[in-house]
């Protein structure tokens, strides 16, 4: 007998058949004897209804009214899908984030967890009923609800997982595991049967949305066993592993992840002296906004043209902060572009290859694509690229690194 935590997504959740369905698969489990968790997101398309609804009344709504708002749509199917498991005759309980208390800092919109209380979750399984505890949600010490950032049920399914010392988490959603790349952009992209903590993170970070990226921190710090599947086909799916491979044994490239969310800044004519950096991203740090890739290169007149990208929602901010300090700073120009994407390539492997960068970009420039920036670490290479060329970069460079082929495995 296991203790399972079973998540499941807003498309797995989206119609009352649906969640039917899981909680047939839920009952399977219940049948062989596990303990079994399951937590919901919202049914599909509420989440951005609600936050729809809320820009109807203000552009720019209190990040706690949101909050109390965008976790009614995960009320709605805790409910919904314990009733269903009820109708079935399998005892079963909900909770919101609050009532279990799923403890987080206060930050609205972004909150993370800080500790879960999983006395009354033990005491349910202990009396043999299901808990469904609402996703993406838990509450402040000062008793506001918050949310942990969209894609976070996946983050409430690990964190559960993780407290109560489940034997697995079980991430169910419309693919049937974690894919050499969105398998929506390349049609033949291959399930991977495993793949590490450190690349799925990675992949994550660099836009890959199967799993939330803090899920993944998560897992990875507190050793839970993790698994990507399908609630709509039966298989094997994913599963992310600690790393415990011969490099040599492992592929170069596990996968390719792009993100369309980045816009571009670029400073121009900023004169070479220590401290420009800071003083450019100084201000930039100050209003909160985040920033990922930078690049910098001293021209023949001493002066550099600084780059850097945030999230297209920061862009305007980011930009209008920079014009006001261009000045002070001694820049020439500051410009922005949000027409951009990011593409990287991630691999474990690569650590024991050479080569994969100048193969990428050879691929890339076949097609005739330019390349803006480029940044790399040991796992990864990404560029940036224009956003038209997204597609095409991808689906040359997935069959260009022959990803659609299995590598060695041997299982
Ligand atoms: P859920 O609602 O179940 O949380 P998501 O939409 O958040 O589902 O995540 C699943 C989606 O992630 C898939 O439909 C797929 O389009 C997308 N995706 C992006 N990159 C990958 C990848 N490498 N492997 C599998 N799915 C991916
Ligand atoms: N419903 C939330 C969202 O759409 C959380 C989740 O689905 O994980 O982002
Ligand atoms: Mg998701």
């Amino acid at each position: 007998m296991a203790l399972i935590v079973q998540k499941y997504g807003g498309t797995s959740v989206g119609t009352i058949d649906r969640i039917r369905n899981v909680a047939r698969r839920v009952e399977r489990y219940r049948d062989q004897g596990h303990e079994v968790v399951v937590v919901v997101s919202a049914m599909s398309g509420e989440t951005n209804r609600l936050l729809a609804l809320a820009q109807e009344v203000t552009a720019s709504p209190s990040p706690r009214e949101l909050d109390v708002l965008v976790t009614t749509g995960e009320q709605v199917t805790i409910a919904l899908m314990s009733m269903a498991l009820q109708h079935d005759g399998y005892p079963a309980r909900s909770y919101t984030g609050g009532q279990v208390r799923i403890l987080t800092d206060n930050a609205h919109g972004k909150a993370r967890i800080q500790a879960i209380d999983d006395h009354r979750i033990r005491e349910d399984l202990a009396q043999g009923r299901v808990v469904v505890v609402a996703g993406f949600q838990g509450v402040d010490d000062a008793g506001n609800i918050t949310t942990l950032g969209r894609g976070g049920s996946d983050t409430t399914g690990v964190a559960l997982a993780a407290a109560l010392g489940a034997d697995e988490c079980q991430i169910y959603t419309d693919v049937d595991g974690v894919y050499t790349t969105d398998p929506r952009v390349v049609s033949n992209a291959r399930r991977l049967q495993r793949i590490t903590f450190e690349e799925m993170l990675e992949m994550a970070s660099q836009g890959s949305k199967v799993l939330q990226i803090r899920s993944v921190e998560f897992a990875g710090k507190y050793n839970v066993p993790l698994r990507v599947l399908s609630s709509f086909d039966e298989g094997p799916g994913t599963l992310i592993t600690v790393d415990e491979e011969d490099p040599m044994e492992q592929p170069v490239i596990s996968g390719i992840a792009f993100n369309r969310d980045e816009a571009k800044i670029i400073v121009r004519g900023v004169p070479d002296i220590p401290g420009a950096a800071y003083r450019i991203l100084g201000p930039v740090g100050d209003a909160n906004i985040e920033v990922d890739m930078i690049v910098q290169n001293v021209g023949a007149d001493n002066t550099t043209d600084f780059t850097f990208t945030v999230h297209k929602n920061e862009m305007e901010k980011a930009t209008n902060v920079l014009r006001s300090v261009a000045g002070e700073i001694g820049a020439k120009e500051v410009q922005s572009d949000a027409s951009i994407a990011k593409v990287s390539m991630v691999g474990v492997g690569m650590r024991s290859h050479a080569g994969v960068a100048s193969r990428m970009f050879q691929i890339l420039a076949k097609e005739s694509i330019n390349i803006q920036m480029i940044s790399t670490s040991e796992i990864k290479i990404s560029v940036v690229i224009e956003e038209k060329y997204l597609e095409l970069a991808v689906r040359s460079l997935h069959s260009g690194f022959e990803l659609e082929k299995e590598p060695f495995e041997s299982d």
